[in-house]
């Protein structure tokens, strides 16, 4: 039972690794977390930031198309 509070799964082979590894000793991955938070954080902020522009421009399109 303790050693399974001590591992994690490795998200990109699935393999059991050691809790709070920096990387997987299976496939090699890195583990950590900051680089990874920094990175996703990046990519949602462009996705929120296109889709924002692609909503605003629906919206005036069909506000141009109603009101002409
Ligand atoms: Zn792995």
């Amino acid at each position: 039972m303790s050693l399974a509070r001590n591992t994690q799964k490795c998200p990109f082979c699935k393999e059991t690794i050691a809790a709070g590894a920096k990387r997987c000793k299976h496939c090699h991955s890195d583990l950590r977390a900051s680089k990874k938070t920094w990175f996703t954080g990046l990519n949602n902020f462009r996705s929120g930031f296109l889709g924002g522009v692609l909503f605003a421009v629906v919206l005036f399109v069909l506000g141009y198309l109603h009101f002409t």
